[in-house]
């Protein structure tokens, strides 16, 4: 099993982990983010 980190849960960090996601289910992925809240879209704040 491939093990993936993402650094930044950013719009770029969660579209790469859909982009794993829809090629490998079962990879174990771990996000690390300097954000104090659950990830958001910053273009949807607007
Ligand atoms: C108020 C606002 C409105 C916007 N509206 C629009 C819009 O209408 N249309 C549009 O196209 N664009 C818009 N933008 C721009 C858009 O938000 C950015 O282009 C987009 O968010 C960039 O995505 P990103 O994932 O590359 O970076 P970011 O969204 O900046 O995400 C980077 C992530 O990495 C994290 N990070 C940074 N350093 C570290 C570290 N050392 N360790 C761990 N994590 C870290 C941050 O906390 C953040 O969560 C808007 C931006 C703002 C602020």
């Amino acid at each position: 099993m491939k093990k993936y980190v993402i650094i930044g849960g950013g719009i770029a960090g969660v579209s790469c982990i859909e982009g794993i996601r829809s090629v490998d289910p079962d990879g174990e992925i771990t996000l690390i983010s300097a954000e104090p809240v659950s990830n958001y879209g910053r273009p949807l704040i607007s």
